[in-house]
């Protein structure tokens, strides 16, 4: 059997920026989104049934609303994690 190959050009849709939600400025860090994003399909029983919420919040926002949910007697699930997104184990003594 023989592959015969053709070449074609192919569009393709990138994301070219991400504005905050709460600020409306770029969510864009050297290239990469970053940004904390929430989506929630709202369900039977919650008062927004129906509804879809999505928002994306840059790094400023993001303090702000851990700032409020602490000052609320919560905030964010927050893990120290490497380069590559591996978890840090802050139990482990590092120092020698
Ligand atoms: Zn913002």
């Amino acid at each position: 059997m023989t592959t015969i190959y053709r070449t074609e050009t192919v569009e393709e849709q990138v994301i070219q920026d991400v504005k905050c939600n709460c600020c409306g400025e770029s969510c864009f860090s050297l290239g990469n989104v970053e940004a904390l994003s929430i989506h929630e399909t709202w369900g039977y029983g919650s008062p927004f049934d129906g509804q879809v919420w999505d928002a994306d919040l840059c790094a400023k926002c993001s303090i702000l609303l851990n700032d409020l949910l602490t000052s609320h007697g919560g905030g964010f699930d927050i893990t120290e994690v490497t380069a590559w997104g591996d978890p840090i184990d802050s139990d482990k003594e590092t120092n020698g």
